[in-house]
């Protein structure tokens, strides 16, 4: 059985303590390779490269710099489809995702950073027969970098490209639950020219490796993305150590349509919106307000056209649904299922575990499933499921509508569908997210801010916003008389 390894100071390695646990192929159920069970013995040394490798990297001129960072990039690229198999099979989602969303994503998160770096400048502030004040911007020194499942190398990426492009040497760990891809990266790394230490790729569990991280004093800082609940435990172990912390959390995201939307378009991105990546993405819309006027005829066709859909093993490339990314998940969704009975709610369709014929009748299968008849405060409909399971909900007036979209504790993103432009941005303005789509969904452009407002996180990514987190900035003021 394959094992995987660490990538630390240059090179792949066995965890010192040589233990190791199952990694499990979602679409068939069956453990196909080994993790190592890294441990604080692993993340010494890891931390011993990293400090050696830091004044190098550190004074590399930004420019080189970022030529490594592009070849990262094009190394990716060039071995396009073994990532691409690898991530879905890591994950159970449609190879046809990993080819147009993931592996593409992770290739354009180096790219956009290594260009990034060259044009970032830090700012300066004249007073008039005073003085100056300049701000000098300088990498913070070794930083942790820690990423959930369910994008796996588009996250990972989106986090160590910035930390590297900023000059930090990175301890980084992938989910223990997909980390296949990430652990690729280290063939990338040595191809690309990175010096030894710079970038260390910790394999292991969030209770152990993780956490072992999180409290390292020599690390300075952490961005993290993943659920809520461990956000809290990362920010208490973290903040008596004053570490500075980017914290990117879960989401119940709304998904609004208005009378007035272009019916057609709405239907077609919420379909997407509510089920892409078997509803595994933190931006999905799970909660549906589609307004009166229209919500018999939008909940007929959504419904019809979600009934419908694909649930398949990833590799069929008609799959519009793959496999949930681990029983445990599997297990944790079935019981939002049951709550959302409980509670009253209306199976419209779906609700049910799949069984594909084998070798896929032991894998995670769910079908997309559709309630109806919740109340906006009930359980189902405040608490993250993070699966194909959404609800539907009627409103009249946008006063209703955003009270509703606004009650759940979490801030992440939302989506709006009307024709009407003041509506648009009255509602924008007033939706409580850190990002707010109007007649469209997971747009992304890598410049903007990236991330959520309450429970959803602290801080942002993306753009300038990264490679400020991953600075230290320094004010320097001259007297000029
Ligand atoms: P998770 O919190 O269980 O794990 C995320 C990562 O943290 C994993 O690498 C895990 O090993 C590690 N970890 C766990 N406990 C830790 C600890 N005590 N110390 C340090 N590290 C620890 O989340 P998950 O189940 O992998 O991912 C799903 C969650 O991620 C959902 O809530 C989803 O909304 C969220 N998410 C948010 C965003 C965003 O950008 N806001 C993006 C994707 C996913």
């Amino acid at each position: 059985m394959e094992k995987l390894m660490n990538y630390v100071d240059g090179v792949y390695c066995p965890p010192i303590n040589e233990q190791y646990f199952d990694n499990i192929n979602p679409a068939t159920g069956e453990v196909y390779c080994l993790i190592p069970d890294s441990d604080d013995n692993d993340l010494a040394l890891a931390v011993t490269a990293a400090e050696k490798a830091f004044p190098i990297w550190s004074n590399m001129p930004a420019e080189e710099r970022s030529k490594i960072l592009v070849r990262f990039s094009e190394g990716i690229e060039k071995r396009m489809e073994q990532f691409v198999a690898a991530e879905s099979k890591d994950n159970g989602k449609p190879i046809t995702l990993a080819r147009h969303v993931d592996i593409p994503r992770a290739v354009s998160n180096f790219h956009f950073f290594a260009s990034a770096i060259i044009h970032f400048s830090s700012e300066s502030h004249y007073m008039e027969g005073v003085g100056i004040n300049y701000t000098t911007r300088k990498p913070i020194g070794i930083v942790a970098c820690i990423s959930p499942w369910n994008l796996p190398l588009y996250l990972f990426s989106w986090k160590i490209a910035p930390a590297l492009a900023a000059g930090n040497c990175v301890i980084a760990k992938p989910s223990e639950i997909t980390p296949y891809t990430a652990t690729m990266l280290g063939e990338i790394a040595t191809e690309a020219g990175l010096p030894p230490g710079v970038l260390n790729i910790l394999n292991g569990t969030g209770a152990k490796i993780g956490d072992a991280m999180v409290r390292h004093p020599k690390i300075s800082a952490i961005s993290f993305t993943g659920g809520t609940a461990t956000g809290e435990h990362i920010a208490r172990t973290a903040a008596p150590m004053f570490k500075k912390l980017s914290l990117e959390l879960g989401g119940k995201n709304p998904t609004i349509i208005f009378d007035d939307c272009d019916f057609d378009d709405a239907l077609k991105t919420t379909i997407r919106s509510s089920f892409a990546n078997q509803g595994q993405i933190c931006l999905c819309g799970s909660r549906i307000f589609v307004q009166k006027g229209i919500y018999e005829k939008f909940k007929e066709a959504f419904v019809a056209k979600v009934s419908s859909s694909k649930v398949s093993f990833p590799e069929d490339p008609k799959a519009n649904l793959g496999a949930i990314v681990s029983e445990s998940h599997l297990t944790k969704i079935l019981t939002y299922i049951d709550l959302a009975k409980k509670e009253g709610g209306k199976v419209l369709t779906g609700g049910n575990r799949v069984f594909l014929p084998a070798p896929h009748d032991k894998g995670f299968y769910l079908e997309p499933t559709i309630f109806e008849s919740l109340p906006y405060d009930c359980k189902t409909n405040q608490e993250e499921i993070f699966g194909p399971v959404v609800t539907i909900m009627p409103f009249e007036t946008e006063e209703e509508v955003l009270m509703m979209a606004n009650s759940t504790k979490y801030g992440l993103a939302s989506s709006v569908w009307t024709t009407n432009v003041k509506k648009a941005h009255r509602m924008a303005d007033q939706l409580n997210m850190g990002i707010v789509w109007v007649n469209a969904w997971l747009i992304r452009d890598l410049r903007t801010p990236f991330g959520g407002m309450k429970a959803s996180g602290v801080g942002r990514e993306g753009g300038l916003e990264a490679l400020r987190f991953f600075t230290e900035p320094k004010n320097i003021f001259i007297k000029v008389d």
